[in-house]
């Protein structure tokens, strides 16, 4: 499998090139140069699997030669047996049409460790066949970060940085990185805001000598090994409820684009899947588009649900090229019209294509608490994000479609908002129960390039000897 940039200027590379570069050269999102097809008996075929058997055969194709077939089936049976649930990504029923599917049984309680746990692995793997080592470097507000560390801790040949903005996470997030005592994980509290952490990290890519020097990398949304790694549990949910012989919905509390891309790659490889339901909080960038063709960035607003707190969802370029029939010129056209003026809309013949797909749905602070009121009266216990999911599942019109909601953090990561609204404090699950007696390791930075490239330069020279 080759894969190509959306924006046609960067050279095609295999699945190794794309998984240590994140971004192609050219600014654009990797895409298969080919999408695999399953058929509906290839569909029967993986029925009944367990889950990391079904997610080593869905990624087969997509590694291609990179990573030999019995090692990948190992890599997934090692990631997905940090899982505590024994299926893994399980179905809840919360109504006659309606499931859960709860993503959220991984290390670090989100859904992100569905395919960061894989990922660890296969940087390990590429990197230790290519005798190279990498800094991944990574801002975070809250779940990106936890989910790199627990991934990469004590693996050989990475090394890795988060930086947090320093007071401005929640404890359980930030304890959830401070807390791991592995040589090769290096936090960094700056004195600023999540923007400011995120300036400072593409900073840092953009000053080659230090980039060249310490082998920077990436594991954060756009890189297509995370949006692959996400594919398998679409095709799980659709086999236990039927498929390929009946059609399902989806729907997914959306942020950065990258775990519903994955569900419409699952239909563009022949998943019988009807509706995707992109679902927001009170920032909807991706709901007004799709009422609206209007694509317009406004300010972001903090919310219940902060892992959804975007107002420029990166992944939604790889929808873009497909939607414009993979034409790079436009694509890079719309992109760079679209970071110029801070609006966008898509031709008219497009954007009608993707509506008959997508639908938006937004939910509002108040209205999210009162869905996990409600939800807990019923006897769920679903996190803010969850929440959302759900409730725009119940709102979608076809009503006699299985519909599963993507229920992508565990409610513990929430404790404040699952109290508020329902009076209970959730407990962390056992393997977490002492994360608040575990003692922080972290160092502290000002806001300036220079203090933290020296930090970062020195923890990466003392590892590398
Ligand atoms: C990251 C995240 C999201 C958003 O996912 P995207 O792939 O960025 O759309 C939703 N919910 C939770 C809990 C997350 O951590």
């Amino acid at each position: 499998m080759r894969y190509i940039s959306t924006r046609g200027q960067a050279p095609a590379c295999d699945f190794s090139g794309v998984l240590l570069a994140g971004l192609a050269e050219d600014g654009g999102l990797f895409m298969p140069e080919a999408w695999p097809h399953w058929s509906h008996a290839d569909l029967r075929g993986l029925r009944g699997l367990p889950y990391h058997e079904l997610a080593a055969r869905v990624l087969a194709p997509f590694v291609g030669e990179c990573i030999p077939f019995a090692t990948l089936q190992g890599m997934c049976r090692d990631a997905y047996a940090e899982f505590t649930h024994p299926a893994v990504v399980p179905l809840v029923q919360l109504d006659t049409n309606l499931w859960a599917q709860e993503l959220f049984h991984g290390p670090t309680l989100a859904f992100k460790d569905v395919a960061m746990q894989l990922l660890g692995r296969m940087f390990a793997h590429v990197l230790a066949e290519q005798n190279q080592r990498v800094t991944i470097v990574g801002a975070t507000s809250g779940d990106t970060g936890s989910a790199a560390i627990e991934a990469c801790r004590g693996r050989p040949g990475i090394d890795v940085v988060i930086l947090h903005p320093q007071g401005r996470t929640s404890e359980v997030q930030r304890r959830q990185m401070t807390t791991v005592h592995a040589r090769n994980i290096a936090n960094i509290a700056v004195d600023g805001t999540f923007d400011d952490c995120q300036d400072l990290v593409k900073a840092m890519f953009a000053d080659v000598p230090f980039r060249r020097d310490l082998h920077l990398s990436a594991v954060n949304s756009i890189n297509w090994a995370r949006i692959a790694a996400q594919i398998p549990y679409y095709v799980a949910a659709s086999l236990a409820l039927g498929g390929p012989e009946r059609e399902v919905a989806f729907s997914v509390p959306t942020g950065n684009f990258g775990n519903v891309l994955a569900a419409w790659a699952a239909r563009r490889m022949g998943v019988p899947i009807t509706r995707l339901v992109v679902a927001s909080n009170r920032n909807d960038i991706l709901a007004r588009f799709l009422d609206a063709n209007d694509m317009s960035i406004r300010v972001v607003e903090p919310s219940l649900s902060p892992s959804m707190d975007i107002q420029i969802s990166s992944n939604f370029e790889r929808l873009l090229f497909e939607l414009l029939d993979r034409d790079p010129v436009a694509t890079a056209g719309a992109m760079g019209g679209f970071r110029g003026t801070g609006r966008m809309s898509v031709p008219q013949a497009a954007w009608s294509r993707a509506r008959t797909l997508f639908h938006g749905f937004r939910l509002d602070d108040a209205e999210t608490e009162a869905e996990i009121r409600r939800l807990h009266s019923l006897g769920y216990l679903a996190d803010p994000h969850s929440a959302i999911g759900i409730a725009a599942a119940r709102a979608l019109p076809c009503a006699h479609v299985p519909t599963v909601a993507a229920a992508t953090a565990h409610p513990a990561k929430f404790p404040d908002a699952i109290e508020r609204a329902t009076g209970l404090r959730p407990a962390l699950p056992p393997r977490l129960a002492d994360l608040f007696d575990r003692t922080e390791l972290y160092s502290t930075a000002p806001n300036s390039l220079d203090a933290v490239e020296a930090q970062v330069r020195a923890f990466s020279l003392r590892n590398a000897a």
